[in-house]
């Protein structure tokens, strides 16, 4: 840290992404990327001629892809806003509706980067714990005094709020933005897209870098009020408007084109996940039943940060957080079924071995 840099930020805990080791080839499950390549029109659109073109501006309203997800999800343009990934629609939402002392509402156990970007603005935030179970009790995020954000599925447990528990949370909170995490939610839980039209105060975040085999390219996008929206696009435009570069737009819009690939994808990922869960559960671990592309689990057998570091010497990478509520579990992205079949045997060989 230089003597330069601003007081208040002198102490911020940055977020820490998942590792991206470049020393050898892993299994890679611990970053809940697609184990499957973008489709075949995807990899089209990001093309020389659109390379050539890179010489010029983007769109910056992203009006092709701006329209083709409208479309896909029944509403309309000014509905949705585009981004460099997901997180950066939620440091927009802090800086727009939590920041300098306001309040901001979110679970114990979610995603990381909330109390990252609360921290980064000042937000007066709280933290409200998850259940025994992990389960989120929807009754203690309404009527709070508040933005609320939930990631749903939650991550990294992976465990689903029903759609009547979101409105009860969004129609609780008429004088507070709602903002509803969807980053895995195409892979089996209920969308929260549908009660925009209904509820001015909600935000609905997606990202095209789970379910749509996109995280490399940065693409997120949010779903809500047309309001709420031009509070988005203006602090867009106060920061960079040109946000999304242009072959990430191309491949974005490519992507709503073969969503029926994408979603033969997810339904294979679902699969699979059954799998790995009765699997892990024959050797006797404890797994959340998640709507998510992982599974949580833990082991009275096996201490979950010593999971972690024997099966990444045995070249699969995992996910362990070193949090004390969930320190013996491990966050295991869903591969490829070839994939899953190698982790378990490893996992197999470990419990032996001790
Ligand atoms: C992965 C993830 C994001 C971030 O996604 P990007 O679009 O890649 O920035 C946001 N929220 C949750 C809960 C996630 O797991």
């Amino acid at each position: 840290m230089s003597k330069y840099l601003d007081e208040r930020y002198s102490s911020l805990a940055a977020y820490v992404p998942g590792e991206q080791p470049q020393d050898k080839k892993y299994i890679k499950l611990n970053t809940n990327e697609s184990p499957y390549s973008p489709s075949k029109a995807t990899l089209d659109a990001v093309n020389v001629g659109e390379t050539e073109l890179l010489r010029l501006y983007p769109d910056p309203d992203g009006k092709i892809l701006t329209k083709k997800l409208a479309d896909y999800y029944g509403v309309e343009s000014k509905n949705v806003f585009l981004a460099n990934g997901s997180d950066d629609i939620l440091n927009f939402a802090f800086m727009a509706y939590c920041a300098n002392g306001r309040k901001s509402y979110f679970a114990d156990i979610t995603y990381g980067f909330y109390s990252v970007f609360a921290n980064l603005h000042n937000s007066d935030y709280t933290v409200i714990p998850l259940e025994e179970d992990f389960s989120i009790d929807a009754e203690k995020f309404c009527g709070v005094d508040g933005c609320v954000f939930i990631a749903n599925p939650n991550a990294p447990t992976g465990l689903a709020l029903s759609l009547s528990d979101v409105e009860k949370i969004v129609k609780s909170n008429p004088h507070n933005v709602v903002v509803i995490d969807e980053a895995y939610v195409d892979f089996g839980a209920e969308s929260a897209v549908k009660l925009v039209d209904k509820y001015e105060n909600l935000l609905v975040v997606q990202t095209f870098s789970k379910s749509r085999s996109m995280a490399g390219a940065r693409l997120g996008f949010a779903i809500g009020n047309e309001e709420i929206i031009g509070d988005l696009h203006k602090l867009r435009y106060s920061t960079n408007p040109y946000n999304i570069n242009r072959l990430t737009l191309a491949a974005g819009a490519a992507t709503i084109d073969s969503q029926d690939y994408y979603d033969s994808n997810c339904k294979i990922i679902m699969e699979t996940r059954a799998f790995v869960k009765e699997e892990l559960e024959k050797l006797g671990f404890f797994v959340l039943p998640s709507k998510a592309n992982f599974i949580f689990a833990s082991s009275e057998d096996i201490d979950g940060g010593e999971l972690y570091l024997k099966i990444k010497d045995k070249g699969v990478l995992i996910r362990h957080f070193t949090t004390e509520r969930i320190k013996n579990f491990n966050r295991i992205t869903i591969g490829t079924p070839e994939e899953m079949q190698i982790f378990i045997d490893k996992v197999k060989e470990i419990l032996e071995e001790n």
